[in-house]
């Protein structure tokens, strides 16, 4: 039987032999959604707080780097690290700039990865040629916010960019040895399950090399905490969620890396769904349901 989907871990496993550890990092950069370039309000569901432990803490890289190896060498075994750019949009700066916080890894020989996770329309050659440069020793990986393939979508959760943003976006990284990830929200109010899946069919032909799986969560202090105080939001519950998440597994490739199937967040900001945070219950559930349609991630795709 074809496995049910491909890890992260399983892929680095086969890349490097061993257990390798995402390390979460807030590189100190802006975004454009956020200060007035595009909005001042951002997407309604973020508050970067809630799911970066370093986020707006001013600690400088390099102790951010050490403070994450230390816990994950300790908790997981780890020993070999990707460094991750995760927190607001972290190539939203000039080159110059991305190229000096970026090095950093180059002080810590135990960093065999630098991944970024952007906006797909704050990428242009010049930084993409940065990124690039890092591909001689490091495993590259490039992380496109796109959340829904619908504008209308797009729209109405305030992100100031459209499907055809990411669509060129995707288009300038290709053949640069870079591999390219998408993320995905599950369980916009406005959105159905076949838009959701819509979504699925539409990218799944793209040159992608990796996807990430968030279940909309609302935290506190963005836009929707308000909405969903006010109960005019409906969330997925957990079977929903499994349901659907496996339908979209099913209509992408089997060669895409898995980054993430479900999202967490802080305790101390997550409003609701607090079943996220039971992410060992809910993969498990996940696999289960595969196994129970006899499927596999890439079974529906052609
Ligand atoms: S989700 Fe990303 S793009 Fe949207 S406001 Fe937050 S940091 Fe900016």
């Amino acid at each position: 039987m074809a496995r049910l989907y491909y890890s992260f871990n399983n892929f680095l496993k086969e890349k490097f032999g061993e257990r390798v550890h995402k390390l979460s990092l807030d590189g100190g950069f802006s975004c454009p959604n956020l200060d007035g370039t595009f909005s001042h309000a951002g997407c309604f569901f973020c508050n970067n707080r809630a799911f970066s432990r370093f986020t707006r803490q001013n600690i400088p890289l390099y102790q951010q780097i050490k403070l994450s190896m230390e816990y994950a060498r300790r908790r997981f075994k780890a020993n070999k690290f990707i460094a991750y750019f995760q927190a607001f949009t972290s190539t939203y700066a000039d080159v110059s700039v991305l190229k000096e916080r970026y090095q950093i890894i180059k002080e810590f020989p135990e960093i065999v990865g630098l991944a970024v996770s952007t906006r797909p329309d704050c990428i242009d050659d010049k930084k993409l040629g940065l990124l690039e440069e890092f591909t001689d020793r490091y495993m590259v990986w490039l992380e496109y916010g796109l959340q829904s393939a619908n504008n209308r979508s797009l729209q109405a959760m305030n992100r100031n960019h459209t499907y055809e943003d990411f669509l060129k976006a995707v288009e300038d990284a290709e053949n640069r040895n870079i591999y390219l990830a998408a993320h995905i929200i599950l369980g916009l109010p406005f959105e159905t399950k076949e838009d959701m899946l819509d979504t699925a069919r539409k990218i799944s032909h793209l040159p992608l090399s990796g996807i990430k799986f968030h279940c909309l969560h609302i935290v506190e202090g963005s836009v929707w905490a308000d909405a969903f105080k006010k109960k005019k939001m409906r969330l997925l519950n957990q079977s929903e969620y499994i349901d659907i998440v496996v339908s979209f597994l099913e209509l992408v490739p089997s060669y895409w890396v898995v980054l993430r199937l479900i999202s967490d967040a802080s305790p101390q900001y997550l409003m609701a769904p607090t079943w996220i945070n039971n992410k060992q219950e809910v993969l498990r559930s996940i696999e289960h349901e595969l196994r129970r349609r006899n499927s596999w991630q890439g079974k529906l795709w052609s």
